[in-house]
């Protein structure tokens, strides 16, 4: 098959690596890609918002299958641009991504399903907002129904927090995402990531994980797009799989169909795990980022034909194999992310790096220029390592950043700190 992998960051280049060892794939491209893509498929220059250019290129190129990494592309609809030319593609049609692309539609399926989530009112104006919020008093959540690139949530302390962040949604800072808000009660427990693969009717586990969305050591400093993950959640036993199966996803995807917008591609569910079971906090229509780079290393089985069936709607006698081993990864990111940061700095010792026993390394923002890696983005390099328990892969992961010369670069000491203490008791 040739296969066209769309995206740039670590989670394609986890998906790519998965995808290139896959005795089925006779080509793999990507775009845009990133400098380690580079080393498992032939990166292309298309503008992906552009579906028209994509279809060309599929065309031309004889694609057999699309995988779509982001958001962004499935919510502007390229998986039924890309299905209505003919062309098989994995993901979530546009009206299936609404389970990412919209809270507010979320919210009100669970509420008309049963499923269990944070109890919320949806509001388009700050006046009705405002008044919510003191009937309900902190802490509480304040979330922008639509796509703001990790910024659209704030979680309040304290009424005042709350209401100033009413006043950033509707006030334009997240552009058309904040022009509706949700507002939601705040959930204590544990968190964890919940991935599953479905096919519009069926459901497999992808397993579980947790990240570290905090950018320094002891979960402080401000939200990142995660800077490190470890895989399987260690909160999330097959009991309570079988129930985030049985009282989430199954009923999301029996309301998908039910509403015409069958869900196809991995449904990624954020959960809070409180005193009450599992409560849904968010869907992502896609996989992890970084998770993925966790759960392909945990990965026995071939991808391509899970994604396949995902895609043909034949999951239902789908089974996918895990090694048991824990897996981690931790993000090297560019000095100053998720603010301001350079591009351009030279990254040496990788190949050293990946020599450590059980490391593979994932490229997230990176270019190859002049025979060098350059930094080319906030988050650049996945750590990636596979251990007997989560505290081994942690140390060989830790071992590999050792070798890395990146004096522009920072990254957490800590990733895997609740699952490893879990591990000492
Ligand atoms: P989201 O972008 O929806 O995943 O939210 C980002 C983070 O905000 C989550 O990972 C949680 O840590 C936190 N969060 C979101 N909703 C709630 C909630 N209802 N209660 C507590 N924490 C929440």
């Amino acid at each position: 098959m040739n296969i066209l992998l769309l995206g740039s960051g670590g989670r394609e280049h986890a998906l790519a690596w998965k995808m290139a060892a896959s005795p089925l794939t006779e080509r793999l491209f990507c775009t845009p890609g990133n400098a380690g893509i580079a080393q498992e498929a032939e990166c292309v220059a298309l503008d992906i918002a552009d579906h028209a250019e994509v279809i060309a290129f599929c065309r031309n190129s004889k694609i057999d299958l699309v995988v779509v990494g982001p958001e962004a592309p499935l919510c502007a609809g390229i998986v039924d641009d890309l299905e209505a030319a003919g062309i098989k593609t994995f993901g979530p049609t546009k009206a299936a991504a609404r389970l990412e692309g919209s809270k507010g539609f979320t919210k009100d399926l669970c509420r008309a399903n049963g499923i269990p989530t944070a109890a919320y009112e949806r509001f388009n104006a700050a006046a009705p907002a405002k008044a919510y919020l003191r009937t309900r008093g902190a802490p509480i959540v304040v979330k922008a129904d639509g796509l703001a690139a990790g910024k659209g949530v704030v979680v309040a302390q304290t009424l005042a927090e709350a209401e100033a962040a009413v006043d950033m949604m509707f006030g334009g800072s997240l552009g058309a995402a904040g022009g509706e808000v949700v507002i939601e009660e705040f959930l204590t427990g544990e968190e964890a990531s919940f991935f599953a693969l479905c096919d519009g009717e069926t459901a497999i586990t992808l397993t579980t994980a947790q990240d570290h969305k905090r950018a320094f050591d002891g979960d402080e400093g401000p939200n990142t797009g995660g800077m490190g993950a470890y895989s399987p959640a260690p909160n999330i036993n097959a009991a309570m799989a079988d129930r985030v199966m049985a009282e989430i996803v199954m009923p999301t995807l029996r309301a998908m169909k039910a509403m015409g917008a069958p869900y196809k591609g991995v449904l990624y569910a954020g959960l809070m795990i409180t005193a009450d079971g599992p409560k849904l906090i968010e869907y992502n229509a896609r996989f992890g980022d970084p998770e993925t780079q966790v759960l392909m290393l945990r990965l026995m089985s071939d991808l391509v034909p899970a994604l396949q069936a995902s895609r043909d709607g034949q999951l239902k006698a789908f089974d996918l194999r895990w090694y048991p081993e824990p897996a981690l990864t931790v993000v090297m990111a560019a000095k100053g992310y998720p603010g301001n940061y350079a591009r351009g700095s030279a990254i040496e010792g990788l190949d050293d790096a990946a020599k450590v026993e059980g490391v593979e390394i994932f490229h997230a923002g990176t270019k190859a220029e002049g025979g060098k890696i350059l930094a080319d983005g906030g988050r650049v390099l996945n750590v990636s390592a596979v251990g007997k328990t989560v505290r081994q892969a942690q140390a060989r992961a830790y071992d590999a950043i050792a070798r890395i010369r990146w004096p522009e670069g920072f990254y957490r000491h800590d990733i895997g700190w609740r699952a490893i203490e879990r591990e000492r008791a």
